[in-house]
């Protein structure tokens, strides 16, 4: 019996597409990473350590928004163990609807000294300021880390995880993948930068007059 409405299995097959081309795109590898969507008062989620290429629609987990914090024990599914951050994310934040988390090399690179992306080029202002941040260190899946990571995105669409990764979300999965692939991008711009000396950064009323032109910019869809 097939009850899931085809919205949902539409949407839990894009979750695994973007699993995919998170791999294809050189941001994640192996079982590192997860990826969330909002689907009615919950959320799609990726399961725990299961190679992307073996997923199925249905081995997408939901989860209620209001799942709670000590619902450490999933009878039958076991939710990505970041569950906690993707939940707190879309919880708190109404306009977005997907949550790419990866371990990719650059942006890590910098994660591992507690350092964030500063204005180094305009692009930094795609994440809604003038700075990615760098959340401080708390171990993977807890209640923590997720506390740190909703500091760390305020007013922004992205943030690095120290000594672990980047967080970046969006008004859907394309949006918050695109993102995720720009952080990296900007990580090893900047880390190359760094080889001539500490960069120059753009200032506040540069930044603030990109972000005003990028309004209506970015990734857009076909339709
Ligand atoms: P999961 O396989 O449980 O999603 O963990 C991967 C990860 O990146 C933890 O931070
Ligand atoms: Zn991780």
């Amino acid at each position: 019996m097939n009850s899931m409405p085809a919205a949902e299995t539409a949407l839990r097959r894009e979750v695994i597409e973007t699993a995919l081309e998170m791999e294809r795109l050189g941001i994640n590898q192996g079982t590192s990473g997860n990826i969330s969507a909002r689907w009615q008062d919950g959320l799609l989620i990726t399961p725990s350590g299961v190679p992307y290429a073996e997923l199925k629609a249905q081995d997408i987990v939901w989860l209620p928004l209001d799942v709670s914090d000590d619902a450490v024990v999933f009878e039958q599914s076991r939710p990505s163990t970041e569950w906690r951050f993707h939940r707190d994310i879309l919880r708190s934040r109404p306009e977005i609807n997907a949550v790419v988390h990866t371990h990719s090399n650059a942006a890590t690179a910098l994660a591992i000294h507690s350092r964030g992306i500063p204005a180094h080029h305009y692009m930094v202002a795609v994440a809604g300021g003038n700075s990615i941040r760098c959340a401080p260190y708390a171990t993977f899946g807890s209640q923590a880390l997720s506390a740190h990571a909703i500091t760390a995105l305020k007013d922004r669409t992205a943030c690095l995880l120290a000594h672990h990764g980047v967080i970046a979300i969006g008004h859907d999965l394309a949006r918050a993948l695109w993102l995720a692939n720009e952080v990296e991008v900007l990580a090893q711009q900047y880390l190359l930068a760094c080889q001539l000396g500490a960069p120059p950064v753009l200032s506040d009323e540069a930044i603030n007059e990109v972000i005003e032109k990028f309004k209506g910019y970015g990734l857009r869809s076909k339709a």
